[in-house]
């Protein structure tokens, strides 16, 4: 069974209600490495993009999508708000027109925005960022797929690489984004972004999966 409109749309609604309810998690993990808002800045995002999906309901996946990136940018501020915002907007060009999801379009889609994520931002492997997360969840996505493992299995391997690659970035020297100004102190934290990239795809697995 394919991912639709109507499954995107439960995706969206039910990662505006984890984020929020990550709020404060987010925004402490923010407090030693950062400047405190990363829960508040994705909260106040993805409630505006909730705000919005009603009236998305005939809309194309990749429609949607590209909305959601908008919307992100607008609102969210930051690093993270570009850099979601560039992400969302990439996997909507590569699922542009479609009303229906297999496991290659989610590979494609994951591409997209990590390709957007590291051309926006710079970051490479190991820097301890979002990028953490979504490098081993591509990773594990794409093995999925080769291994025809169907579409649960793949959203559930992708989130709990995320997961894996979230719990990475504890012992990294962070060298991109405000934690980097810490330099040898910003070891020992586990990074917002890495964090809130693993619940945007544990959000996908458990809604669509
Ligand atoms: P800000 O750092 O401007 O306060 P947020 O707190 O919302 O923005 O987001 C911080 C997160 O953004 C970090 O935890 C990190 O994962 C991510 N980030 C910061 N800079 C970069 C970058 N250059 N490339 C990728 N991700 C980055
Ligand atoms: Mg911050």
């Amino acid at each position: 069974m394919p991912i639709t409109t109507e499954d995107t749309l439960r995706w969206l609604k039910q990662l505006a209600n984890v984020l929020h309810e990550n709020r404060d998690y987010l925004t402490q993990l923010d407090s030693p490495i950062g400047d405190a808002d990363h829960g508040t800045n994705m909260d106040r995002g993805f409630k505006a993009v909730a705000d919005k999906l009603p009236g998305m309901e005939n809309m194309d996946i990749g429609s949607i999508l590209k909305t959601v990136g908008t919307t992100l940018v607008s609102t969210v501020g930051g690093a993270s708000g570009p850099l979601y915002g560039t992400a969302f907007l990439r996997a909507g060009m590569a699922t542009s027109g479609k009303h229906e999801l297999y496991e290659s379009d989610i590979v494609s889609m994951l591409e997209a925005a990590l390709e957007g994520i590291k051309v926006r931002g710079k970051a490479q492997l190991g820097e301890k960022t979002m990028v953490d997360a979504l490098t081993p969840a591509l990773a594990a996505a794409k093995e999925a797929e080769a291994q025809n493992s169907g579409l649960p299995q793949l959203l559930r391997r992708t989130s709990n690489a995320a997961e894996g690659g979230m719990k990475s970035t504890i012992p990294m020297l962070a060298t991109k984004g405000r934690a980097s100004y810490l330099g040898e102190r910003s070891i020992g934290h586990q990074d917002p972004g890495a964090t809130s990239s693993w619940l945007i795809l544990k959000t996908l697995a458990d809604t669509c999966g």
